[in-house]
């Protein structure tokens, strides 16, 4: 999961520190409790992207048997449609909406 609270533990004391604001690329992260520099915001960010994007990746990899099982008992359910995506509307919902 994307790390939304933007925290990075110091590596010299693991004290927790935060960006706040809105950083520019070269703005740099220093320990609020022992003044180390930490990261640069353009660092953390290219670190962030990279993690997340190993995360998902890593996700599509793996067979995930809880997500297979729901996509199945969708399909299941309603075994005289076919499986569509959700994008194609249903037949009487223009009439509703316009109604
Ligand atoms: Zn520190």
């Amino acid at each position: 999961m994307l790390n939304r609270s933007r925290e990075l533990s110091c590596p010299q004391c693991d004290a927790i520190n935060a960006w706040t604001g809105e950083p520019a690329p070269d703005d740099a992260l220093h320990c609020t409790a022992c003044s180390a520099y930490i990261t640069s915001y353009d660092d953390y960010i290219r670190e962030a992207v990279r993690r997340e994007v190993k995360r998902l990746m890593d996700s599509y990899r793996r067979p995930s048997p809880a997500r297979e099982l729901a996509i199945l008992k969708r399909v299941l359910a309603r075994p005289t449609q076919p499986y569509l995506p959700h994008v194609l509307s249903r037949p009487g919902q223009e009439t509703q909406a316009d109604a």
